[in-house]
């Protein structure tokens, strides 16, 4: 059994006309899936707000009184972050609406869906790149307390590097945090290297793989079913967190990798399965995507493979630039983790 979280005041994380967060995408999706007749497979709850008990296992009190403040005044959170006046009630529900989505995995769901969420980009006691809070963060921190779990995987495909995630869990061995993205040279937020793979117990629980611009389908398929599977199998997951950005696609105007609407057919396929060996218990995180059109089409399309639907949508074949150099990084990253994981 599959559900999705949602609520209508979702669509008020709307960070300004200018700005490329469009407001009212998770309306739009949600529309999309009810015009494509998907969710009638799918149990839709309601959202409602994390607590400050909850935001508080992840960041620090400080942090947390600076956002309330900018909230009452308006403002700004960082040069690209624009804190308009009331979002610190939404940014709790969008997170909120991720700790129920976590939740509903203890209760019987298989996989659920959160369609505003995966802000991966904050950190215990600082923000930017259009996150407030760490959802990703706060629902690992609240089913390890509920739970008592000891073992949580995030597989992070949004173009950008996880860098808030990454940096609350680099120490952690029961986080094990793997990013595919845009090579951090050429994107924000810039970090995300081979190199970085965890530090003190939690060496070898941080996976990173940049990707050069221009990367397609093919190469991006193969380094997932080369990297992701023999880990995951070896971690042996409670859960699998799956932020799922689709500013990867061809068309995104933020970023230049370039995959099509069915690598997402694809990979929400794989990822299910691959939930299904290990834990059972696959949480969706749809994250960034800037074009609304595209997003929201992708979006479909990883729930389509979840589903196993098989009228997904599909597009010409775009051409994949660096087949060689992604092999390339591959190779680079097995060796380096080749102490903690075998291939
Ligand atoms: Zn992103």
């Amino acid at each position: 059994m599959i559900a999705i979280v949602y609520h209508e005041d979702y669509n008020k994380y709307d960070l300004g006309l200018s700005h490329p967060l469009i407001g009212d995408k998770p309306r739009q999706t949600m529309d999309f899936f009810k015009q494509k007749n998907i969710i009638k497979n799918v149990k839709v709850f309601e959202a409602s707000k994390a607590s400050e008990k909850d935001l508080l296992r992840v960041h620090n009190p400080r942090f947390l009184e600076r956002v309330k403040k900018l909230s009452q005044t308006g403002g700004m959170l960082a040069p690209d972050t624009p804190a308009p006046i009331g979002i610190y009630e939404i940014a709790c529900l969008v997170t909120g609406g991720t700790r129920i989505g976590g939740e509903k995995l203890f209760q019987g769901f298989k996989c659920v869906v959160n369609p505003l969420a995966g802000f991966h980009h904050a950190s215990s006691s600082f923000s930017s790149g259009f996150c407030f809070f760490n959802d990703v963060a706060v629902v690992i921190e609240y089913l390890r307390k509920k739970y008592h779990l000891e073992r949580f995987l995030i597989i992070d495909l949004d173009v950008h590097h996880a860098n808030g995630t990454q940096e609350i869990y680099y120490d952690d061995p029961s986080v094990l945090n793997i990013s595919f993205h845009q090579d951090g040279r050429t994107l924000y937020p810039g970090t995300g290297s081979l190199e970085e793979i965890g530090r003190y117990n939690g060496e070898g629980y941080t996976v990173n793989l940049p990707l050069p611009p221009g990367t397609g389908d093919k190469s991006y398929l193969k380094a997932f079913d080369t990297i992701i599977p023999p880990i995951i199998y070896q971690f042996n997951p409670q859960i699998i967190i799956y932020q799922s950005g689709v500013d990867t696609h061809h068309s995104d105007p933020l970023a230049s990798l370039l995959l099509t609407y069915q690598t997402y057919y694809h990979l929400g396929w794989r990822i299910m399965e691959l939930s299904k060996k290990t834990c059972n218990k696959l949480l969706v995180l749809f994250g960034g995507g800037y074009n609304s059109l595209a997003s929201v089409r992708s979006y479909y399309n990883i729930l389509c493979g979840i589903l196993k639907k098989s009228d997904y949508i599909k597009e010409k074949n775009v051409f994949d630039y660096e087949v060689e150099k992604v092999d390339n990084e591959v190779a680079l990253l097995k060796k380096i983790l080749s102490q903690h994981w075998m291939f």
